[in-house]
């Protein structure tokens, strides 16, 4: 795939109702109907999702995969080859979220990547600093050490997603510089350490609305989007994803 990817990460937002008539919505709109675009919903509506966009350009996202590849007693879990079956394209690794609320650390999130794409699911690891981390100047140590894990997996595809946690749902928006700073590195990281690295796109994400998804996008070496809040609404998606598409 050329161009730059938007995924939209519903998080533990909508019902079955709400779930259908925003994927009918981005169906119906060619700016969001197309490749590049994805959502990533909530695990019990991927099923029913899948089979309304079938036949459409919009790829499925799981937020979330289980540590555990095979299949067995592990209550609640959501296997890879579960999220392949439902016609996943991608899946969330390591989001912001799951490392504060459900303490994922790098041994769990290594595994997760390699069952993902040892199942043919795109993995999208997401890295970041606290506001902490980022104040104490830290931060390219934090995010050195959340990546450390991709030099460990031979070969597949998988996307980064860079997110400082401080612009998660909060409205604060990283700057530009900052933007432009932490990708390079992730960039310059990867060339050294993972084979293959140049094909590894690298999204932002925190706070990326209508309003600055085009600036943000056209930041160097960033490769795309993922966007929580503002995926929740088809208009302000739609712009988002067109000034994507722009940018081939
Ligand atoms: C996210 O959940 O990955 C995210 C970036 O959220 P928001 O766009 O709402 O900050």
């Amino acid at each position: 795939m050329s161009g730059k990817l938007v995924i939209g990460n519903w998080k533990m937002n909508t019902r079955g109702d709400s779930a259908r008539q925003l994927a009918a919505a981005l169906l119906a709109d060619g700016e969001t109907n197309r490749e590049g675009v994805g959502i990533a919903a909530p695990a019990v509506y991927l099923a029913a999702l899948a089979e309304q966009l079938k036949g459409g350009n919009i790829a499925l996202s799981s937020q979330d995969v289980s540590r555990f590849a095979a299949d067995g007693a592990f209550t609640g879990e959501v296997s890879a080859a579960m999220l392949a079956d439902v016609g996943c394209r991608y899946a969330l690794v390591g989001h912001s979220e799951r490392r504060q609320y459900f303490r994922e650390d790098n041994a769990a999130l290594l595994a997760k990547m390699r069952n993902a794409i040892a199942a043919g699911v795109v993995p999208v690891l997401c890295v970041g600093e606290t506001l902490e981390q980022r104040e104490s100047g830290a931060y390219l140590d934090v995010v050195r050490e959340q990546l450390a894990i991709l030099a460990e997996i031979a070969d597949g595809e998988y996307v980064v997603a860079y997110e400082p946690v401080w612009a998660i749902g909060t409205g604060k928006v990283a700057s530009l510089e900052q933007i432009a700073e932490i990708h390079a590195f992730i960039k310059n990281w990867c060339l050294q350490n993972v084979s293959g690295s140049d094909k590894i796109r690298v999204l932002y994400g925190g706070s990326v609305k209508a309003e600055n998804a085009e600036a943000i996008l056209a930041t160097e070496n960033v490769g795309g989007a993922l966007v929580g809040g503002a995926s929740l609404d088809a208009g302000s998606f739609r712009v988002i994803c067109q000034a994507a598409g722009k940018m081939i």
